[in-house]
């Protein structure tokens, strides 16, 4: 029998990590995860799975950790997910956050260089590079015009993946994921945020909902369809970039609409209240992918549209919060 692949996520107590760790375990893979020490673990998302991933502690900020998480778990597959992910807080924290989501994959690509020099390397980029419109639906080729720190701290690591990719000959793979959403969302994202708040208000545990741009339109879709495609993507001899989104998009407010309608509420309006504390200094109006590339070479398809989706997250975090 052969010995089983193995494979590193940094970033697995993360949403995505979380769905990508079982995906990994289901195909038989040993799973390794690099976490960071904190004063009181928080391992919600991977508990289920503790005892069959191996843990090692690193941080994206410490080069010497990096290597040593490459040499302990001497991976065939590199799944780069760690980041500082939400946008709103990278106005906040600009320079962690280009450290952490920015320079952070430069530290990860100098350790697969010392450490790991034959794994297959995923960077995690985001349709957040595109920011202003340029182009619709947005593709592989359309020029980049981040709107963010977060976007711009994207823009670097999508780059110098591509560049260690022509440099070193790496197999390095940048995948350019649209938004991606699941029960286990940060409560902080705006989907998430919404149908937790639906939720906690048809519990009676909250009465209003606060929130920034309405109008802003996003591709949406669900975070276990969107693993698949990382893990088809380094399935590829050749290394290449992939769009993975739904071609749909749909209004913060339709996301409102849905939640508040699968959680029996009726009329939205009356909870929702516009906050400014809630809009950004610079927004993204309009995401809306175009997934081809990723259909025609990866046979990739998203499995679940934006409605089923929100439904989903409503009805889970109606039982979360149920009495
Ligand atoms: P999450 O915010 O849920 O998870 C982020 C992960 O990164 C957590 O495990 C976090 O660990 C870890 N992390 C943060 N900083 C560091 C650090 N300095 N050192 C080590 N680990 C660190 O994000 P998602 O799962 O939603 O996203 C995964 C990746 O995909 C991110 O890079 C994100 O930017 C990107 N992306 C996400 C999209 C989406 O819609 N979800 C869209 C496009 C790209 P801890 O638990 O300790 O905080
Ligand atoms: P992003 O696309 O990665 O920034 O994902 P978010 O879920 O954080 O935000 C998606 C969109 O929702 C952005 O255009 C936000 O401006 C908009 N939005 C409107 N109100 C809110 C809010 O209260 N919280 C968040 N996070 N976003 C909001």
């Amino acid at each position: 029998m052969s010995s089983p692949k193995r494979a590193l996520i940094t970033g697995i107590t993360g949403q995505d990590g979380s769905y990508l760790a079982e995906l990994l375990l289901e195909q038989g893979y040993e799973v390794h995860g690099m976490v960071r020490r904190a004063s009181t673990e928080k391992f919600d998302r991977i508990e289920h799975l503790r005892d069959r991933i191996t843990l090692h502690q690193g941080d994206l900020l410490d080069q010497r950790s990096l290597v040593d998480t490459l040499r302990a778990s001497a991976p065939e597959e590199i799944y780069n997910l760690a980041a500082m992910s939400f946008v709103a807080l990278s106005w906040v924290q600009p320079t962690l956050t280009a450290d952490f989501t920015g320079v952070g994959v430069t530290r990860m690509l100098e350790a697969v260089r010392e450490a790991a020099p034959e794994a297959r390397f995923y960077q995690a980029s985001s349709s957040e590079m595109f920011g202003k419109v340029r182009e619709v639906p947005q593709n592989e080729e359309t020029p980049l015009y981040p709107r963010s720190p977060y976007g711009v701290a994207k823009v670097y690591g999508h780059f110098i993946t591509i560049n260690y990719r022509e440099s070193y000959d790496l197999h390095a793979t940048s995948g350019i994921l649209f938004n991606h959403e699941s029960p286990r969302r940060g409560l902080e994202f705006v989907t998430r945020k919404i149908t937790w708040h639906a939720a906690a208000i048809k519990h009676g545990l909250r009465d209003e909902l606060a929130l920034g741009n309405l109008d802003a339109k996003r591709d949406w879709g669900y975070a276990k369809d969107y693993v698949q495609a990382m893990w088809l993507m380094l399935q590829q001899d050749t290394p290449e970039d992939f769009v993975i989104a739904t071609g749909q998009t749909n209004t913060v407010r339709e996301c409102v609409e849905v939640a508040f309608d699968e959680a029996g509420l009726g009329d939205w309006e009356r909870y929702v209240r516009i906050d400014p504390r809630f809009v950004r200094p610079a927004e993204v109006d309009l995401l809306i992918g175009d997934p081809t590339k990723a259909k025609e070479r990866l046979g990739w398809v998203p499995e679940t549209t934006f409605e089923e989706l929100i439904r989903l997250m409503t009805r889970a975090d109606l039982a979360l919060l149920a009495p």
